[in-house]
């Protein structure tokens, strides 16, 4: 899952960018990774190629929650509080993590 980026904050980071000059393509698929680059399908249907030399992924989160899986049944209270949870912002953890701490 994404995290979002709240309304206001992505208008800021859209608009700077663009002054900076990246190209932004919303609405496409990705078709696969070849020697020459990434395979694109835009919005109307059209593969196109994307020539790169480098390729970062930034396609979303999973929550990581292997320690409570492990821990699970071993210890007499556990709790799971943040991204293990669900992948989302500071704001969730720290009040997550604060709501816990209350509790026990
Ligand atoms: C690139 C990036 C940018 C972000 N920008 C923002 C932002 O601008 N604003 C915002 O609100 N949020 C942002 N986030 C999200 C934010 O960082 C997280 O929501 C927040 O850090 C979640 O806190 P957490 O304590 O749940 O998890 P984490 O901060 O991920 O802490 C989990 C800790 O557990 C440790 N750990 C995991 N497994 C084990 C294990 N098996 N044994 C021991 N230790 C383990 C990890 O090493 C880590 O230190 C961003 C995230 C990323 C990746």
């Amino acid at each position: 899952m994404a995290v979002k980026v709240l309304a206001g904050r992505r208008v800021f980071l859209i608009r700077r960018l663009e002054q900076k000059g990246v190209v932004l393509l919303p609405g496409v698929q990705y078709g696969g990774v070849v020697d020459e680059g990434l395979l694109i399908v835009t919005p109307d249907g059209k593969t196109r190629l994307l020539v790169a030399d480098n390729i970062v992924l930034a396609a979303g989160a999973v929550p990581c929650d292997d320690l409570y899986a492990r821990l699970l049944g071993t210890v007499k209270e556990l709790h799971r509080v943040g991204d293990c949870v669900q992948p989302r912002g500071i704001m969730a953890a720290i009040h997550e993590g604060n709501h816990v701490g209350r509790e026990i």
